[in-house]
């Protein structure tokens, strides 16, 4: 039998995915915990533990992420572009543009109809348009990421946050927050604010349909709705879009460990 493990190792987060004979996930892991930390053995660890299978039963470990050069227990590395992109491929052949937000950065990537990166972009220097901003907007609202796009949802007139930098929109929120602005308004500005400058590095590389997010921003509903409407699109629903890439990652692990 050949298992393989992706291993994305984040900014944020750890996650790990056990694939057999490179079609079959049979676990996942993901602790709250990236790059620098104990995180990304534990996700190991847990995996192994959720698949029930050894050390010794493993063919191969691709790592990928921020953090990929810094895991002891790989057998090669890869990009996290290229395991976004075997990741959704494998979930979904017709999508050409993938948006994946992370906790750190942001990235856009077309593919072509075999799965191939064809063009792509990243915002890896400023926190607005990743997730952040949303982390530290939540934390303001004393709420979790979690329970943003509830509130988002129910907004009848989003408020609009102007300032271009995290640090100063952190301001604004508390200044609108002691205006007595309505919670659901103001967090559907902030969803808002997140996809228009993402959407705004999507239209730059070209946006081609079917469009998907990944990455642990696609959770968020207030985004996704958001970014739909400033890319006037539909945006496909990825299950397990928090783990494309570790994904991508097993699925590469096993294409290298097979050639
Ligand atoms: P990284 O790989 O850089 O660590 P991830 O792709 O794991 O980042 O995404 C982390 C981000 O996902 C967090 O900053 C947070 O904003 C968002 N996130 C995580 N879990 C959820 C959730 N349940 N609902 C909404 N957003 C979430």
């Amino acid at each position: 039998m050949n298992y393989t493990i992706g291993i994305d190792i984040g900014s944020t987060t750890s996650k790990c995915v056990v694939l057999k004979e490179g079609r079959e996930l049979i676990a996942k892991s993901l602790v709250q915990a990236g790059t620098g930390t104990d995180g990304p053995k534990k996700a190991y660890e847990e995996v192994l533990k959720s698949a029930n299978i050894q050390v010794k039963e493993i063919a191969y470990t691709m790592a990928t992420g921020y953090g990929r050069t810094t895991f002891e227990a790989m057998n090669g590395e890869m990009s996290e572009l290229s395991c976004h992109a075997k990741g959704v491929f494998f979930m979904n052949p017709a999508i050409r543009t993938i948006v994946d937000i992370g906790g750190q950065d942001a990235k856009v990537i077309q593919l072509s109809e075999k799965g191939t990166i064809s063009n792509f972009m990243m915002n890896d220097k400023c926190a607005a348009g990743t997730g952040r901003f949303l982390d530290v907007m939540a934390q303001i609202l004393q709420l979790k990421v979690s329970e943003l796009e509830d509130y988002a949802k129910k907004s009848t007139s989003p408020v609009k946050i102007s300032s271009t930098c995290t640090v100063f929109a952190e301001s604004e929120v508390i200044s609108q927050l002691s205006k007595g602005v309505a919670l659901t308004d103001l967090i559907a500005g902030i969803c808002n604010s997140v996809a228009s400058r993402v959407a705004a590095l999507a239209k730059r590389v070209g946006v081609i349909e079917d469009v998907c997010m990944s990455g642990g921003v696609a959770q968020n509903g207030g985004v996704r709705m958001a970014l739909a409407r400033e890319l006037s699109t539909n945006i496909c629903y990825v299950e397990d879009a928090q783990y494309m890439g570790a994904l991508g990652a097993a699925i590469a692990a096993y294409e290298r460990y097979t050639s």
